[in-house]
């Protein structure tokens, strides 16, 4: 087994895939800078507002998501983990 997964393996998805741009405020600053502040990346996956967001449990036992992944329009994905308390976890619902 030499893949490294990125992912734990038993996400629970909390919140729907998304545009970022029609989430507004509710992305944290700092998630959006991380990205555009990332010299690692293709210049496409620094315009987080291009991007789409889902949010995910990474377990069973998380009552607020702890998974965030970006989704550019590349195809690449860009995942945010949470630990700990402090930081805001945003969440919505798509009707
Ligand atoms: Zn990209």
């Amino acid at each position: 087994m030499g893949l490294h997964l990125d992912l734990p393996p038993t996400q629970i998805p909390a919140c729907p895939r998304y545009p970022v741009a029609k989430l507004g405020g509710l992305i944290p600053a700092k998630f959006i800078e991380a990205l555009e502040q990332n010299q690692k990346i293709a210049s496409c996956c620094r315009h987080p507002e291009n991007h789409e967001i889902e949010a995910l449990y990474s377990s069973p036992a998380e009552t607020t998501p702890d998974i965030y992944i970006f989704h550019c329009t590349c195809g690449r994905k860009h995942p945010r983990f949470m630990c700990g308390g402090g930081d805001v976890r945003p969440f919505w619902e798509v009707r």
